[in-house]
C-alpha cells in the first residue's frame, strides 16, 4: 500500500506527557512539523492487547475529539525470559507512584524466580515502540522501532527515565542511563520507529 504523505504544517500529538513532546520534536525536526499536545482533552484507557492497539487507541481518540489528524505512540519493555513481559503492562509494574525502582526490582526479581538465580535467567530483551498517524477519513500510516538488549542488575546509571537503568543496548556496555540523549536517540526503539515514520510521510525529507 502507498504511504500517505502528512503536508499539514501542524500535527496532534496523542499525549499529555510534555516530556514525550518535547522528544518528539527533536525526533521530527527534520519534517519541520510543529507539535501540539493533548491539551484538555482527555486520554483514553489504553486497554489492548498490544503496542499497536494502544497506539491505535490514543491516535483515534485523538481524532475523534479534534477532527484532525493525530499521532500517538505506545511503548515498553518485554523480556524473552519473562514471556514477553512487562510489555503493554510497562507503565503498571510501575504501580501509581510510576516507581521505576520498584518496577525494575520487580523484572528482576520475577527473572531470579523463574530460573535457577538471575545469572542463569534468560535476559535478552527489547523496549518496542510502535507510532499510528490517523487520518480522519481512517487512514493511518504505522511505523514501529526495537532497541535490542540484555537485562542488568543493578541498574546503573542517572540519566534516562523509566526501565533504562537495567538495559544494556546490544551495541554497547553501558545502560541506557550512562547513554546520552544523543547516543540513545540514535538507537532508540522510538529513534527508529520516527525514522520509519518520516520515511513513509515525509520521504523528501528522510534520511538526512
Ligand atoms: P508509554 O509508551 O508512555 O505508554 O510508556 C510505556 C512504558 O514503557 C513506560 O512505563 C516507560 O517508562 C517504559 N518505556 C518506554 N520507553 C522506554 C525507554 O526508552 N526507556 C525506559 N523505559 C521506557
Amino acid at each position: 500500500m502507498t504511504a500517505r504523505r502528512y503536508t499539514e504544517p501542524r500535527l496532534l500529538l496523542a499525549t499529555h506527557n510534555p516530556g514525550k513532546v518535547a522528544e518528539f520534536e527533536r525526533l521530527l525536526a527534520p519534517t519541520g512539523v510543529a507539535l501540539d499536545g493533548l491539551g484538555e482533552l482527555p486520554a483514553p484507557a489504553e486497554t489492548g492487547a498490544t503496542f499497536l492497539d494502544n497506539a491505535r487507541i490514543k491516535a483515534r481518540a485523538a481524532v475523534a475529539a479534534t477532527g484532525r489528524p493525530a499521532l500517538a505512540d505506545d511503548s515498553g519493555l518485554t523480556v524473552r525470559g519473562l514471556d514477553g513481559a512487562p510489555g503493554v503492562e510497562s507503565a503498571r509494574w510501575a504501580g501509581p507512584e510510576q516507581d521505576f525502582a520498584h518496577a525494575m526490582q520487580r523484572v528482576h526479581d520475577a527473572l531470579e524466580r523463574r530460573f535457577d538465580g538471575f545469572a542463569e535467567a534468560d535476559r535478552a530483551c527489547a523496549f518496542l515502540a510502535v507510532l499510528v498517524l490517523a487520518w480522519p477519513d481512517g487512514h493511518e500510516e504505522v511505523a514501529e522501532g526495537r532497541l535490542e538488549g540484555t537485562i542488568a542488575w543493578p541498574p546503573r546509571g542517572a540519566g534516562g527515565f523509566g526501565y533504562d537503568a537495567m538495559v544494556v543496548p546490544e551495541s554497547d556496555d553501558r545502560t541506557c542511563a550512562e547513554l546520552s540523549p544523543e547516543e540513545k536517540g540514535a538507537i532508540s526503539h522510538r529513534g527508529r520507529a520516527a525514522r520509519a515514520l518520516i520515511a513513509r510521510c515525509w520521504p523528501e525529507t528522510a534520511g538526512g
